[in-house]
């Protein structure tokens, strides 16, 4: 069996898959994206309403679909589930979650066994270790089975970083890795801008960027997603629109380097889990992981975030 290029499977067309697809058709992802939900009237209505926005965008067929629709699809990916409710948190959803894809996976790779796997549904760093095992049963190595992690927490400390520093964000190299939730890691050793430490950048430029702003910069990337839940309910522009860049990173296999999930060996000392780290994502998604050099308070509370994640998968018995 083989894979057609530029064909996307997306399995839940809710808030964030529907809206992962649209951020395909605005930027040109793909050539085909086929939407799969138990809600099939909802995929049909999420296609036919997206499909209008075509032709102000790029030509990219989209249409709703069944499991079997899924056949040649060079990448799927997996945003069923149930919603994230205001004050619940992300590790609460699991064991609803744990039950959609244990059903969802294998119906995946019955149809696309050699589709490259996206996993977004929140608790994504459980979800993606569950997938990865339920995938294992089909012969699909790990590195193929990529979760969306904290590409969307590392997108807002850079550009909190880039407005505090006054550099535009893209310039701003900087990593949230660890769970996606509560216990995630803001990499501060770790940034660099231009070449320079975050230090000797301040340092050169008079920007006075003390304990009190740092923390104030964590805690809006920490609790980002409780605020936006809080205001509308929901969030998916900024998840759908990661999924997209992670989705176009496989397709051209870019080799970019993204802070998703894939699960691992061991983690600070954590055996057998899935966290984000800075990997290199390429076309048949993660090519390496590579090792920070964090100091002894970061490798502490990415240590302390990968055991969050490891009890919550045994509280679940995966
Ligand atoms: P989110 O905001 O995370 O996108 P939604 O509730 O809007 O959450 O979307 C989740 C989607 O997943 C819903 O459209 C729901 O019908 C779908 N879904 C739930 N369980 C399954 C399943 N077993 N197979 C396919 N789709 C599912």
């Amino acid at each position: 069996m083989t894979t057609k290029p530029g064909k996307i499977g997306i399995v839940g067309s809710g808030f964030v898959g529907a809206t992962a697809a649209y951020a395909m058709v605005m930027r040109g992802v793909g050539r085909e994206i086929i939407l799969v939900d138990l809600n099939q009237a909802r995929a049909e209505a999420e296609a036919d309403d997206i499909r209008h926005a075509v032709p102000f965008a790029h030509p990219i067929n989209v249409h709703a679909g069944e499991y079997a629709d899924l056949t040649g699809c060079r990448v799927v990916v997996i945003t069923a589930g149930v919603n994230q409710k205001p004050d619940e948190t992300r590790l609460q959803l699991l064991e609803r979650n744990a039950k959609v894809f244990r059903q969802v996976v294998p119906s995946v790779l019955k149809y696309a066994p050699e589709a490259v796997l996206v996993v977004a549904t929140n608790p994504v760093d459980v979800t993606t270790h569950l997938t990865a095992r339920y995938a294992a049963e089909f012969g699909v190595p790990s590195s193929r089975v990529v979760g969306s992690g904290t590409t969307l927490d590392t997108a807002r400390f850079r550009t909190l970083l880039g407005r505090k520093l006054g550099v535009d964000a893209r310039h701003c190299h900087a990593y949230v890795v660890g769970e996606h939730g509560d216990s995630e890691v803001l990499t501060w050793s770790q940034v660099t801008i231009g070449g320079l430490s975050l230090d000797e950048y301040c340092h050169q430029q008079a920007i006075e960027f003390g304990a009190a702003e740092r923390a104030a910069i964590d805690r809006q990337v920490r609790n980002a997603a409780y605020s936006i839940i809080k205001g509308k309910g929901a969030t998916y522009y900024g998840i759908g629109s990661a999924l997209a860049n992670i989705v176009q990173v496989i397709l051209n296999d870019r080799r970019a380097i993204l802070t998703v999930c894939t699960p691992k060996a061991k983690v600070a000392g954590v055996e057998d889990v899935t966290v984000a780290q800075v990997h290199l994502v390429g076309g048949d998604g993660v090519i390496a992981t590579f090792p920070q050099g964090l100091n002894d308070e970061e490798n502490g509370q990415l240590h302390r975030s990968a055991s969050i994640v490891k009890r919550a998968i045994e509280s679940i018995g995966a």
